[in-house]
């Protein structure tokens, strides 16, 4: 069993909205005094899960470096008093270029958040153009330099690929440009363009072109190896780290499914076997959490059989694979021998790699991680 959870607080505001997301965020930051008393009560009236300590917290949004460095200490503090924050606590904050200070900076890193993440997306000014960002490439490595400067030795950064046109060629000089700033981490992700967002409408529309499959593949299998091979390996088929100890505790308890609980509008809850969310509307978190009632908006008990499922949807997207032994021991069978029709195919085709007690997806198999994580969902194992 763990011995802590995760804290993520969840920070509804962003200056301008990027093309191509539909993440819950509103553009009015008169309404951050509002929030905060939201989530300050949320979090005093919200019990620890069996009295477990706090390791990791993480101020994730919307743009939470749009937060003043006070409000962010506030926060920490009302999580430290209700909860008690472990000594060695990963504290991560999300930051957007062209919204930080190196005074706000230095602050942060002085009341202990001792992680930085930066939506960067791109490093070409056109393509951040394209993606609605409202940040420039030269914003972008002046916050980056800041950052250092302020303290912080512990810093990430996001990328998008799979932009319409964009071939391996312009990606590998893309992904050449991210580690010139010598971080710590890469979080890369493959654009999803999602159906009610400006980018869903060009591409209904006819106006841009999404890769398609094959190019897809080729643009993952190439970031998997390249990473590799600089010295990032992928832990999960996203993320990238200069070494283990820059991988991020708080998102592998996710994939671990160590308990969590978010804070704020949006924000989703994971304390086995119970999965809640939050209203999705600050106006109406704020009226509920006032009125001193509960903001949630779902709350799902998962049976057995959902989370089988999701021991295979998160266990497969890390390198290190589904746990064996705890797969047997959380559903009670034997998986080498239930599962062994799939297993063998897969492993033929060389998707699939087992040893030490895990079973992990190849860069091969990687390419087909849906298929794959559906065809272990569905066989039946009588
Ligand atoms: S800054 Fe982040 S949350 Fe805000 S609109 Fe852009 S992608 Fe969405």
């Amino acid at each position: 069993m763990p011995e802590t959870f995760g804290v993520y607080i969840h920070v509804p505001f962003c200056r301008s909205r990027c093309r191509y997301c539909d993440f819950y965020s509103t553009l009015d930051e008169t309404m951050i005094s509002r929030w905060m008393d939201g989530v300050i009560r949320e979090i005093a009236l919200s019990p620890a899960p069996d009295s477990l300590s706090v390791d990791t917290v993480y101020f994730g949004g919307g743009t939470p470096s749009l937060l003043g460095s006070r409000d962010v200490e506030r926060l920490l503090g009302a999580v430290d008093l209700n909860y008690g924050i472990g000594p060695d606590a990963e504290i991560t904050l999300e930051a957007n270029p062209g919204t930080v200070s190196l005074e706000q900076l230095k602050h942060l890193r002085a009341m202990g958040v001792n992680r930085l993440n930066f939506g960067l997306q791109s490093l070409d000014d056109r393509a951040l153009a394209f993606l609605g960002r409202g940040h420039s490439v030269a914003e972008a490595k002046n916050a980056w330099d800041m950052a250092r400067k302020a303290g912080f030795s512990n810093m990430g950064l996001d990328l998008i690929y799979g932009l319409p046109g964009q071939g391996i060629g312009e990606w590998e000089k893309e992904l050449g440009k991210g580690l010139c700033f010598e971080p710590e981490h890469l979080s890369l992700y493959m654009l999803s363009i999602e159906e009610d967002t400006p980018m869903g409408r060009d591409l209904a529309l006819g106006r841009i072109k999404a890769p398609d499959e094959g190019q897809v593949a080729d643009l993952l299998r190439f970031t998997l190896n390249f990473m590799d091979d600089q010295g990032y390996p992928w832990y999960e088929v996203s993320n990238f780290a200069a070494a283990p100890g820059y991988q991020s505790r708080h998102n592998l308890g996710y994939w671990e499914k160590k308990p969590y609980i978010g804070f704020g509008p949006a924000a989703h809850s994971w304390l086995p076997p119970v999965r809640r969310s939050n209203v999705s509307d600050l106006g109406l978190y704020a009226d509920l959490i006032r009125e001193g009632k509960t903001p949630l908006d779902m709350e799902e008990e998962l049976d057995s059989e959902a989370m089988r499922l999701e021991s295979f949807y998160l266990g497969f997207r890390t390198r290190k694979g589904l746990d064996v032994a705890a797969f047997d021991d959380a559903f009670g069978g034997d998986f080498f021998r239930d599962y062994s029709a799939v297993l063998d195919s897969f492993e033929r085709k060389g998707f699939i790699d087992c040893g030490g007690g895990f079973c992990r997806l190849t860069v091969k198999g990687m390419v087909f991680l849906d298929t794959i994580t559906l065809a272990f969902c569905c066989h039946e194992t009588g």
